[in-house]
């Protein structure tokens, strides 16, 4: 009995349910572990055959071949993976048993250990699931998702990384970019991602380039993933655009075409009123009314045309400037008051030192000045002051244009900057004709001219767009 006393004790110490079975696999002892797990009492476990303990539940085939592995063919078996409906519950177990000799005992006896590890495997599945569909969708992902290495070698490279390349998956692993994808390309990239692996921060940009099968396009993403403060990997996301890009020219192209078509007929139509005008009023007819509202609509359509023109002058790269010194109090002061005669409701004021005398493209800057001071009076349709302030600072000449009227909420002010971008103020601004393309025109003018524009604005206080320009 001094085996037990023996045994017990070390029996105890093991978190893990233990079992002693002897030769003819009769339990010889369990130790507390073994007994709470499988909800059982010492005594219903004790010098009862294994197979007959528990109502028979470890009487199964899977038990008796691998007891008789180690008893006959004297295995040691290690973590072997049972999958025991036990209790109507699905329990996966690890095994771990072999055969020892007592000393002072005759006879061989089993040691087995288990494990049940049916949560931790029910997660490493779960996990392992995730994973494969996590793989699954980067795979069928329609564009190309790398992950690199510390040292910008390729880790990971989906399907459509390989269609790119012409290289199956395995080539492309552990080798960099100039190894295997165009060299023009790379070129365009290189700086970005060297960037990023820098600043371990995620940088992402536009790349273009011609090659020899046409013009190709790409947004690309570079997200470090970090590790105690080192780039474990990089993770690049790089989506072709080309083909958007291609019906963009093409949109592109044809407005540029249709604006050019509707300018000829449309100034001479305004020629011909002109000189009917002229010929109305000479007689003193009342008509000359009608033909006045007339050419305010044809002055709409020339402005929706130039602004069409404008924009895609912008869009080709094709906006010049052709800069000349001029005084700016004095083109601020003849715009304003050119609009003040339009709009009687509006008090226009201007606030700043005269005598302010830049390089710049007049024209150019006029319509900058002109279409921030009509977007003031259309969209304060309850008329006030209208204030236009400019002063020169150490670098900048700085012009703001401050308005009482409907205000701009905070989420839309850089947005009203962008191609096309109109704010449906519903009934309180009326039918304006307009493409929403006067601020983005304007920003593009001022940005070329190495300054910036922005908006300040509380709703219903009216806001104030400001532009700089370097003297
Ligand atoms: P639009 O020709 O429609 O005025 P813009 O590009 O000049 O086009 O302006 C874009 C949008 O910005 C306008 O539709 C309007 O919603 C808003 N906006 C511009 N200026 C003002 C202003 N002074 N007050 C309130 N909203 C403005």
């Amino acid at each position: 009995m001094e085996m037990y006393n023996f045994s017990s004790a070390v029996l105890e110490t093991i978190w893990e349910p233990v079992l002693f079975l002897d030769a003819n696999y009769i339990v010889r002892n369990v130790n507390k572990a073994f007994v709470d797990i499988f909800k059982l009492e010492i005594s219903e476990t004790i010098n009862k055959l294994l197979f007959e303990i528990d109502k028979g539940h470890w009487n199964t085939k899977e038990i008796k071949k691998l007891l008789d592995n180690i008893k006959i063919r004297n295995k040691f078996v290690k973590n072997h993976i049972l999958y025991h409906k036990y209790h109507n519950e699905n329990k996966i177990l690890s095994i771990s048993g072999r055969k020892i000799k007592i000393h002072g005992q005759r006879g061989e006896f089993i040691i087995l250990a288990i494990e049940d590890i049916t949560k931790t495997k029910k997660n490493e599945e779960m996990l392992e699931e995730s994973k494969e569909q996590f793989e699954l969708a980067l795979e069928t992902y329609p564009a190309t998702f790398l992950i690199y290495d510390d040292k910008r070698r390729i880790h990971y490279a989906n399907a459509f990384a390989s269609k790119i390349t012409g290289l199956p998956i395995e080539k492309m692993i552990g080798k960099t970019d100039e190894d295997i994808f165009d060299k023009k390309i790379v070129k365009q990239y290189l700086p970005m991602l060297k960037k990023a692996y820098k600043t371990k921060k995620q940088q992402a940009g536009e790349i273009y380039t011609k090659l020899k099968f046409g013009e190709y396009s790409a947004i690309i993403n570079f997200i470090p993933v970090l590790s105690n403060d080192h780039i474990k990997y990089m993770f690049s996301v790089t989506h072709d655009i080309s083909e958007i890009k291609k019906l963009e020219h093409k949109k592109d192209e044809f407005l540029k075409v249709a604006s050019h078509e509707l300018r000829t007929p449309v100034t001479s139509i305004k020629m011909y009123a002109q000189i009917l005008e002229r010929k109305l009023t000479d007689l003193n007819t009342n008509n000359s009314y009608i033909l006045n509202q007339m050419m305010r609509q044809i002055d709409n359509v020339v402005n929706l045309i130039n602004d069409l023109l404008d924009m895609s002058r912008i869009e080709s790269g094709k906006i010049s400037l052709v800069k000349d010194r001029f005084d700016l109090s004095l083109l601020i002061s003849k715009t304003a008051r050119d609009l003040q005669q339009s709009s009687e409701n509006h008090k226009i004021t201007i606030n700043g030192k005269a005598g302010i005398i830049i390089k710049a493209d007049k024209v150019k800057i006029e319509q900058v000045v002109n279409n921030l001071l009509t977007n003031a009076i259309k969209y304060s349709p309850k008329g006030g002051k209208i204030i236009v302030s400019f002063k020169k600072t150490k670098k900048n000449i700085i012009v703001g244009i401050e308005d009482n009227g409907i205000g701009i909420p905070p989420a839309k002010q850089e947005l009203i900057f962008d191609k096309y971008y109109k704010i449906d103020y519903g009934k309180v601004i009326g039918n304006t004709s307009s493409f929403g393309l006067g601020l983005f025109i304007s920003k593009e003018i001022i940005k070329k001219h190495g300054g910036k524009i922005w908006a300040e604005s509380k709703k219903g206080k009216g806001s104030t767009f400001y532009f700089t320009l370097p003297l």
